[in-house]
């Protein structure tokens, strides 16, 4: 494939989807989220070379929100191990909202479904190792740095106070993690280190990034060296097949057919094995919370560039 014709490409795609945005709304249940351009839109690509590739508002900043979740996950399995964080939630995907509540009470297992709704990645920031949520947040921030190739990773202090102050739904969750005896610590600084862990400030350039770094098995491809475990690479792209776009997460497998991974901040990663990550950036939303814009434009790019991995 030509660098010269992958460039042309992903300026087309974005021209042909961004008008998908005024399908979707920016997210409004946190506060400080309703304040994002709606008509905001860039792509990014990282190649398995490591050239970078960029169209649009590629560089404008956004929370990571639950893409956190993938980082997070490859963070407690680095620290901990897998038997760790899988003892404590499952690997299968649930169809439900993001942030729903009725799995934990109905289903046999009584533990959360998987590490990328709300009620997984909760358990899993629990078990992050510090000695306070800022010590904890800090120490994941510095991981992320790690995987983004860069040091200085932000959080959005905003968003962070804005959503810590209005987190009903994800404190009744946690609340029942907790009567379920499956989240270690107090509920409050389980959650301080969630909220913390989401409001990170990222770019779609950085998440074209991770997504190479998942796409090469845990090699960065720019600095040519191992970030995580090529085993925890695995077990993070398989469940953003099943997982990773909430109850739209089929559909995506079948219209665009590669391990992605979406925010409410607008956020979405995508990994092609061997070949490219991708990072978009679209914070007008559809229904189940994925960029819209961003999905055309994933559709798009898995047609013309054929992605399709599944
Ligand atoms: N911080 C958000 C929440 O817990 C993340 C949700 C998302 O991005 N889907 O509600």
């Amino acid at each position: 494939m030509k660098t010269e014709g992958l460039a042309e490409t992903l300026s087309r795609v974005h021209g042909e989807s961004k008008a998908a945005a005024a399908r979707g709304r920016v997210a409004t249940y946190i506060p400080a989220l309703a304040k994002a351009d709606p008509g905001a839109f860039g792509l990014a690509l990282v190649d398995s070379t490591g050239s970078v590739f960029e169209a649009g508002d590629a560089r404008a900043r956004f929370t990571i929100q639950s893409i956190s979740k993938v980082l997070a996950l490859a963070y407690v399995m680095t620290e901990l191990g897998e038997v760790a964080v899988f003892s404590r939630v499952g690997k299968e995907p649930t169809g439900d909202p993001f942030n729903s509540i009725i799995r934990l009470e109905t289903s046999a297992s009584r533990k959360p479904f998987n590490p990328l709704i709300n009620a997984g990645a909760i358990v899993v920031s629990g078990l992050m190792p510090g000695s306070s949520p800022a010590d904890k947040g800090e120490r994941f921030r510095a991981f992320v740095g790690r995987l983004l190739g860069r040091g200085g990773v932000e959080r959005d202090e905003a968003v962070y106070a804005s959503e810590k102050a209005t987190a009903a739904r994800n404190r009744s969750i946690a609340w029942f993690l907790k009567e379920l005896g499956i989240l270690e610590g107090e509920v409050e600084d389980t959650l301080d280190v969630y909220f913390r862990q989401c409001a990170v400030s990222v770019d779609a350039v950085d998440l074209a990034r991770v997504g190479a770094v998942l796409c090469m098995d845990g090699m960065d491809p720019v600095r040519r060296e191992r970030v995580i475990a090529a085993r925890t690479a695995r077990v993070c792209k398989s469940l953003m097949v099943t997982c990773g776009m909430y109850d739209g997460s089929g559909e995506f497998a079948v219209d665009v057919g590669v391990p992605a991974k979406s925010g409410v901040g607008g956020g979405i990663l995508a990994s092609v094995r061997d070949r490219m990550g991708i990072g978009v950036y679209g914070p007008a939303l559809d229904e189940r919370g994925n960029s819209a814009a961003g999905l055309e434009a994933l559709r798009r790019l898995s047609d013309e560039l054929d992605l399709r991995v599944l």
